[in-house]
């Protein structure tokens, strides 16, 4: 087995005792059948025999196997094995083979693409969201010795090469990172270019497709697989869906005409007869999905798509009142007083609940400018790292199209970017420029590692980006909303 990693994750070190907001408080934790037998072994006769039968319990929605059990948390939330110097006192008792999987591989995000292990970093982690954003060549992938995989049998098998979908997966994945470093045409853009080759890629390449496949069957029509995209393990209640009215774009990105959407527009199945047919059938298909990519890393499709997004004049209000949505959603099922005060100071900082949405949208965009004017370059490396690092982190071949797995990135970026623009610490150094830079950085990790911990992975958020997504082109249309407000 071969591993590799970005070098962010290779350098990472938990901190323990000395982290801000460790990783013992906030998640439930599952362990799995095996791991919890083992430390009932571990615990039998022992002082801990009657801790650890009273603070492990099975899991509520009846899971077997990887999630059988649930670890208790105390009052505060935090886990109930956690000791007053803030260590495991299981690993310190039993060591490092009784702990669930999510502890002991946290923050390492695993997955497998063929034969080989990768391990990217999950922003919930401080340490991680450190290392990842402040970083210059944090993102360069490199082998890792494999032992730095720590349970590689945990690793999600993401292309296993037997379907399409994920045979091109990787191809896919390499020109969405290079389009992503294409640092000639401003970060909005290149998003609005991932957008678009996700729409061209959208009606041939998605879970099932058979266009690839040499056989007379017709494809299914996209996002009709509801493959959904994996949820770390903490619930809470579903929210209301208010700010959402957009328009898409034409379909040839060199098209110089200004965007003009038809939201109407369908998906044809691809049909066909005679066997040799096929063959060149999945032959086009396989040079079509080549050609697009081609297509969108060349400079003069970005320089279109760049000039068709300036000319785009879009509210930012719908932007302003997803985000603040979504985050008043997330107040309501979590438990984090660190979380929770950052919420609150954010929420003052645009004026409080009940500012309209148009009015925080202007104090926002009002921030962005002065913000990029003094740390552009920085503020561009955050969002940048953290795109690159929701590529590796959340394969696309997980969300039920590439489209929607767009959407599930620029959404989170835009979260983020919103309470980064509402950090008291930001506000305050807009007013005095002389700031030192460290202080900016520690905002922007307590922004994304807070975002990430709290908001990204809930079931209730995936939940509402599905329904605010909706289907194909209709994605792609309130996918513009959120890369106008970026
Ligand atoms: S959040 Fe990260 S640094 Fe903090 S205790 Fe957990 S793994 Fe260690």
């Amino acid at each position: 087995m071969t591993a590799s990693a970005p070098r962010y994750m290779a350098r990472f070190r938990c901190i323990a005792e000395a982290c801000e907001d460790t990783c013992c408080a906030g998640l439930t934790v599952p362990i799995s059948e095996s791991r919890w037998s083992l430390l009932r072994q571990k615990v039998a006769g022992g002082p801990d025999e009657a801790r650890v039968s009273a603070l492990i319990t099975p899991n509520p929605d009846g899971a077997t196997g990887q999630q059988a059990g649930i670890l208790g948390k105390r009052a505060d939330g935090h886990c109930a094995f956690l000791d007053e110097a803030k260590l495991c006192s299981l690993q310190r008792r039993y060591g490092e083979a009784v702990l669930p999987d999510g502890c002991s591989v946290f923050p390492r995000v695993l997955t497998r693409w063929g034969a080989q292990v990768e391990m990217a970093g999950s922003l919930a982690c401080p340490e991680t969201a450190r290392l990842c954003l402040l970083a210059e060549d944090a993102l360069v992938r490199e082998p890792v010795p494999e032992e730095q995989a720590l349970r590689p049998q945990v690793a999600r098998q993401v292309a296993a090469g037997d379907d399409a979908w994920t045979a091109h997966a990787d191809t896919v994945r390499e020109a969405m990172l290079r389009l992503l470093a294409r640092r000639e045409v401003p970060f909005a853009v290149r998003l609005f270019a991932l957008g678009r080759m996700a729409l061209d890629l959208g009606d041939f390449y998605f879970p099932g497709t058979t266009a690839f496949a040499p056989t007379g069957e017709a494809s299914p029509h996209p996002g009709t697989s509801g493959v959904e995209e994996a949820a770390a393990p903490e619930t809470r209640e579903p929210m209301a869906d208010s700010a959402l009215d957009a328009r898409g774009a034409s379909r040839h990105p060199g098209a110089s005409e200004d965007v003009d959407a038809s939201a109407s527009e369908t998906w044809e199945p691809m049909v066909d007869s005679a066997p040799d047919a096929s063959d060149a059938r999945a032959e086009a298909a396989g040079e079509r999905l080549a050609s697009i990519l081609r297509e969108y890393e060349s400079t003069d499709t970005l320089a279109s798509l760049h000039a068709q997004l300036e000319a785009l004049e879009l509210p930012g209000g719908p932007w302003a009142g997803i985000c603040g949505a979504v985050l008043r959603s997330r107040e309501a099922a979590v438990s984090s007083p660190r979380f929770l005060s950052l919420m609150h100071d954010v929420r003052a900082s645009y004026g409080g609940a009940d500012t309209h949405p148009d009015e925080a949208w202007q104090l926002h965009a009002t921030r962005r400018s002065a913000l990029e004017s003094l740390h552009g370059e920085r503020v561009h490396q955050y969002f940048l790292h953290h795109a690159l690092n929701h590529v590796l982190r959340h394969p696309f071949t997980e969300a039920a199209s590439l489209l929607n797995a767009m959407f599930l990135l620029v959404l989170r970026a835009s979260v983020v970017r919103w309470v980064l623009l509402g950090h008291p610490a930001v506000v305050a150094l807009l007013d005095t420029p002389g700031t030192p830079l460290a202080t900016l950085d520690a905002a922007a990790v307590e922004a994304f590692q807070g975002v990430a911990k709290h908001v990204e992975q809930a079931p209730s958020f995936l939940e509402f980006a599905k329904g605010l997504a909706g289907e194909g082109p209709e994605t792609f249309a309130r996918l513009l909303i959120l890369v106008k407000g970026l």
